[in-house]
């Protein structure tokens, strides 16, 4: 199977409908359709779907960290840097659950592997990032524990 390249996904030619799809489409494929094909290996499949993408993308530094997390409009970072080895990540706005209802489980692991992705490249350093909120657990914003090492 073919490997493909960032530049080669960003070929897009839509001239009436654009670049941006309804949300909904992206929630119902992520969180409906995912969930149902892979059940329970969803959770760290897109994990480490995310932290591909991560890797991928790369950030510099932590201000590059955020501008790609916004661009690519997976939410608004807020980065609290609280030790050498741990940095605690906001997400407001989550591509995948903000305004979601309480389910009592947590299921932006993409999201999660998306940060980690980055931080490891901003830190030069392993990243395992665990998500410790989200609007499904009743939040109004998610959070992302990372461990660097
Ligand atoms: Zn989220």
């Amino acid at each position: 199977m073919k490997e493909y390249s960032i530049e080669e996904v960003s070929n897009i030619v839509r001239p009436q409908l654009g670049e941006d799809i309804p949300l909904t489409l992206y929630r119902i494929l992520r969180v409906i359709g995912m969930r149902k094909i892979l059940g329970e290996t969803s959770g760290p499949t897109l994990y480490m779907m995310g932290k591909q993408v991560g890797t991928m993308i790369g950030a510099k530094d932590l201000g590059d960290f955020e501008a790609k997390i916004k661009e690519l409009k997976v939410g608004i970072p807020e980065v609290q840097v609280v030790e050498d080895d741990h940095v605690v990540v906001k997400l407001y706005e989550c591509i995948t659950c903000a305004g979601f209802v309480y389910t009592g489980e947590m299921f932006c692991d993409m999201e999660s592997g998306i940060i980690a992705g980055l931080l490891e490249a901003v830190f030069k350093k392993k990243a395992k990032s665990t998500q410790t909120k989200s609007w499904s657990v009743g939040y109004n914003y998610c959070e992302f524990e990372v461990m660097l090492y």
